[in-house]
């Protein structure tokens, strides 16, 4: 698809519709591919830290979140469609992947925030397969043992809120490690989940 670069950060030019679409197809292919949700703040952000940029080059999905980003863009004569959040994606992406049992691992948010969204999620989809969920408060003595936990359940589908660029950056950094089809970085969405 088309993408819409602004300072170095690529955008890919897609609506909710084509943004899960898209991940649905990646979710078809048996490799990891990495989602990043790049907004005005997270653009910044990169033009300081240049590892950072480097990873939102590498991703394999960038989508516009934020007002900021299309605003730009339109300058630009680049229009991005429109705004597709990280959380709204997330929860789009939960309802397709409750009717189509794709297999789901939340990482990420205080241990007993992330208890509660997923008790909320399996509240509001009978049909949700949430197969794993851990705290992002973790060392780095038991980050094997979580990518373990995240491998012998089959994830598909791995939402990481650890808050941006630290959620980008762990999942850039096990790449190789993960066996999961879909990672995306969701920052404080599993604290609005966890309500
Ligand atoms: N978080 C975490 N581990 C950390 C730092 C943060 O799990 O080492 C979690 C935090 O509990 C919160 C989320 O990451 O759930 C960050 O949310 P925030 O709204 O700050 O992120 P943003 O959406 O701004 O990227």
């Amino acid at each position: 698809a088309e993408r819409f670069v602004i300072f170095d950060v690529p955008i890919d030019k897609v609506n909710m519709k084509q943004a899960v679409d898209t991940v649905e197809k990646f979710l078809s292919e048996d490799r990891l591919h990495m989602v990043a949700t790049p907004n005005a703040e997270i653009v910044m952000m990169a033009q300081k830290d240049p590892e950072y940029k480097e990873i939102l080059n590498k991703t394999d999905l960038n989508v516009p979140d934020g007002s900021g980003v299309i605003f730009a863009s339109k300058i630009y004569k680049e229009e991005l469609p429109e705004r597709v959040a990280g959380f709204d994606l997330m929860m789009e992406l939960i309802k397709v992947a409750s009717a189509k049992k794709y297999k789901i691992y939340l990482l990420g948010a205080k241990s007993d925030v992330v208890k509660a969204a997923y008790l909320n999620l399996k509240r509001q989809y009978s049909e949700i397969d949430i197969v794993g969920f851990h705290d992002g408060y973790f060392s780095k003595d038991d980050e094997d043992e979580i990518i373990h936990d995240i491998n012998e359940k089959n994830t598909d589908l791995l939402f990481v809120a650890l808050g941006a660029p630290k959620q980008e950056k762990w999942i850039y950094e096990n790449r190789n490690k993960l066996k999961a089809k879909v990672a995306i970085g969701v920052g404080g969405s599993f604290d609005v989940i966890a309500g």
